[in-house]
């Protein structure tokens, strides 16, 4: 017979468990995530180099993987040729990845490239994702409506994406949904500042919501500046308090959507 505890199976849509930060105790992050309900993580990939890394951790239960080059890596064009070249190595095999990405545009990181080689690093991966029909994870920083003009341009896969750490405002909600992309929020939304993101998790569509850590990255406000998915009902409980719900509700449903997007966990 299901009881509760059988639909707490939070899933963090966004995570970077397989980074140095989480060496000294990734088992009890593992742990700790589990005791309060996180069962599923997807671990986004940066770069090449870490792909090895994140397939060992897709061995664990409830853990997937996808693989891509992260847009402020995308610097050295050679690097993003030998990128592209090894892609296709990620999607074969044992724990193979179920999504690609990170991609996409960057206007604010430190050091980051031109626009126009990201862009090309961008279009690359879509066109990758469409062939095979992947999900696509998109790292999106004050550069909106230049993506949003690129994914209309070149469409997205039949399999969707998700556009993480959504920063996107609740204006452009209903454009990117309406390209078939699910739309992740992280522990900003908990921010007393953070009015604007709160709109926006208020007015993506149930069956497009998700949420995320990006751990060790972006831990929301008042807990240890090392991010990690345990936080994850704290982004669920600012997620529902800005959408007038329960925080079981925002769980279930972007469990669900995490689900159908990457496969079950
Ligand atoms: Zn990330």
């Amino acid at each position: 017979m299901p009881c509760v505890d059988t639909l707490d199976h939070a899933v963090d849509a966004h995570c970077h468990l397989d980074v140095e930060d989480f060496a000294a105790d990734r088992d009890a992050v593992f742990e700790r995530a589990h005791r309060v309900g996180v069962r599923g993580f997807v671990v986004a990939g940066v770069g090449p180099e870490a792909w090895g890394a994140q397939r060992t951790l897709a061995a664990r239960p409830g853990v997937k993987w996808t693989a891509g080059l992260h847009p402020v890596a995308v610097a050295d064009g050679a690097d993003v040729d030998a990128a592209l070249a090894a892609l296709p190595q990620a999607f074969v095999g044992a724990h193979a990845a179920v999504g690609v990405g990170e991609t996409g545009l960057d206007r604010r990181a430190a050091h980051a490239p031109t626009l126009d080689r990201q862009e090309a690093a961008f279009r690359a991966h879509l066109a990758f994702a469409r062939e095979r029909n992947l999900p696509v994870v998109l790292h999106l920083v004050a550069c909106y409506a230049r993506a949003l003009d690129l994914l209309r341009r070149d469409g997205l896969p039949p399999a969707g994406g998700m556009v993480h750490a959504w920063s996107g405002g609740p204006e452009l909600v209903r454009d990117f949904c309406a390209l078939g992309l699910h739309l992740s929020v992280a522990g900003l939304v908990a921010h007393p500042r953070s009015r604007r993101l709160r709109a926006a998790a208020a007015a993506i569509p149930f069956d497009r919501l998700l949420i995320e850590t990006d751990a060790p990255d972006m831990a929301p406000p008042d807990l240890p500046r090392r991010n990690e998915p345990a936080f994850l009902p704290a982004i669920a409980a600012a997620v529902a308090a800005a959408r007038g719900c329960t925080a079981h509700a925002v769980i279930v449903s972007t469990a669900a959507n995490a689900a159908r997007l990457f496969g079950p966990f």
